[in-house]
């Protein structure tokens, strides 16, 4: 078993400061594939004492010192890589391919995408370019505390630390408990990429403990958070007193608009999009609303897909869904299938139990409800997995209607090879994302939601952006 019981606070791999052992699970076996520590309040002081004393130098580095930092930190990750993509399948369950291609493959994209979007960022501006008296100054924010989850922790993990970093902030990373090793062979990687010490720092925690410290800390300027709504909130309550900027990736429950006139892959497409991950994606399409004139058609054809998604081994190479993270995902989502089942909605695929050929190992079999109607728990909930409900509509009114009647509002997908009204009705959707006819974006784009979805923008310069001051100083002579 691996020990991984250090802390990266000031350029060092210290012990904590009060031994408090914590077993990560590889949720493909069930059993302990590594041992952590869980910080204490010492730690986190620690951690953030260390990013305030860096923070004054390392604002002040020149723009081109910070861009030769972060090309370091590309090239370290690009070596370590194939270490990375173990970390993470081995932490959270994705299969060894989705995990080098998509969740490894999401922090070098990310790492690449800041660098182009810093190098290009002025700092500094005329208030209008006919008044050069007065001056629009970007500033970094100062400490920041960074609060990740389990389901893309690469991702998470790039799209925050990278931006802070490169407009000379300092920050204090704490990773999911649950999921916390790729986040030390990331920390590994900033330390072999020459970082000053103080810059980064990675102290290991739970919500409760070193979660809140960061969240209420005086010292700490800003917060931001990727993960449930629930935390979501309670990091805001908790942020409070010392008015920190608080910034929020949250929860989702996509609606997929499929049009009559929709090509004939996109059921297909849909299905597959929202178990992608083991359903484990905050921007999945998990309410698949579909014209009814086509309704029939569809759930065959979404039959069809579900019956084709593998469920298999991480370690093993292929396209087939790995098993949820945890024990308590697991319990949830069998309850979620059950209540499905209990509402009256209509199992078309999956169900509860695990999956055949599996006694072990949090499986859950991939699962389509139709006939569900969008004041059921499935519609209403973030189930989380591979889960999906289907729903039946029969106006392009209702369809919006339903699309928005959720209280998040991260992505929404529409099928339809209309042009026109794709656009009417992506205007209508009220969420951060839309995506048209399966196209994703093709670089980096503002990633983040409506509603209780938060309230951020992760990604190219608008992540940029999210980390820095605006200050206005007249009389510029
Ligand atoms: P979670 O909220 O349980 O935990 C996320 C992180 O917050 C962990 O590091 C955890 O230790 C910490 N945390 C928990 N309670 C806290 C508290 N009270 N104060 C401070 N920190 C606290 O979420 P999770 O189960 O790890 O992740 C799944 C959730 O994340 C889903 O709801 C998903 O939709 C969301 N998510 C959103 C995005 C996005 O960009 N919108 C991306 C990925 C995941």
């Amino acid at each position: 078993m691996l020990d991984k019981r250090n802390f990266y606070i000031n350029g060092q791999w210290v012990a904590p400061q009060k031994s408090n052992d914590f077993e990560v699970i590889n949720p493909a076996t069930e059993e302990a594939c590594a041992v952590i520590s869980l910080g204490d309040k010492a730690d986190t002081d620690a951690a953030v004492s260390a990013a305030r004393n860096a923070f004054d130098s390392w604002s002040q580095t020149p723009k081109e010192e910070r861009l030769r930092l972060l090309n370091a930190l590309l090239a370290e990750y690009k070596k370590r890589s194939d270490d990375m993509a173990v970390a993470i399948s081995t932490e959270m369950g994705a299969p060894i391919d989705l995990s080098t291609r998509a969740q490894a493959g999401s922090g070098y994209f990310h790492i690449k995408g800041f660098i182009d979007a810093f190098a290009d960022m002025e700092f500094e501006s005329p208030i209008t370019p006919e008044n050069t008296s007065e001056r629009i100054i970007k500033e970094p924010i100062g400490v920041c505390g960074l609060i990740t989850p389990w389901n893309w922790p690469m991702n998470q993990v790039t799209l925050k630390v990278v931006p802070a970093l490169a407009v000379g902030c300092t920050v204090v990373l704490k990773p999911s408990e649950i999921a916390p090793l790729s986040s030390i062979v990331f920390a590994e990687i900033v330390e072999a990429a020459g970082f000053p010490a103080g810059v980064f720092n990675m102290v290991n925690g739970d919500g409760v403990g070193v979660g809140t410290q960061l969240s209420s800390h005086p010292d700490v300027d800003m917060l931001s958070f990727t993960g449930s709504t629930r935390a979501g909130a309670l990091i805001t309550k908790a942020a409070a007193d010392t008015v920190k900027r608080v910034t929020l990736e949250l929860g989702g429950k996509g609606a997929n608009i499929i049009f009559a006139d929709a090509d004939e892959k996109a059921v297909k497409r849909g299905v597959i999009h929202c178990f992608g991950n083991t359903g484990q994606s905050c921007n999945a399409p998990s309410r698949m609303l579909v014209e009814r004139s086509i309704y029939d058609q569809a759930v065959a054809a979404a039959v069809d897909a579900a019956n084709a998604v593998q469920v298999g081994d991480p370690k093993e190479n292929g396209r087939h869904i790995g098993p949820v993270i945890s024990q308590t995902q697991f319990d949830k989502i069998q309850g979620l299938i059950q209540v499905g089942i209990d509402e009256g909605a209509k199992l078309i695929a999956g169900g509860v139990g695990r999956p055949d050929g599996f006694d072990k190992g949090y499986y859950i079999k991939p699962t389509i409800f139709a006939d569900v109607n969008n004041q059921m728990d499935i519609a209403v909930q973030e189930v989380f997995g591979p889960v999906l409900a289907m729903i039946p509509f029969d106006t392009e009114e209702e369809a919006i209607a339903i699309a928005n009647d959720t209280v998040y509002g991260l992505t929404n997908y529409l099928q339809t090879q209309d042009p026109e009204k794709a656009k009417r009705v992506a205007r209508r959707l009220r969420s951060g994302m839309v995506r048209i006819n399966g196209v994703d974006s093709k670089g980096p784009a503002p990633f983040g939601g409506y509603k209780q979805s938060g309230n951020g923008r992760e990604g190219g310069v608008w992540g940029l952006d999210d980390f820095l001051e605006i200050k206005h100083v007249t009389d510029w002579q």
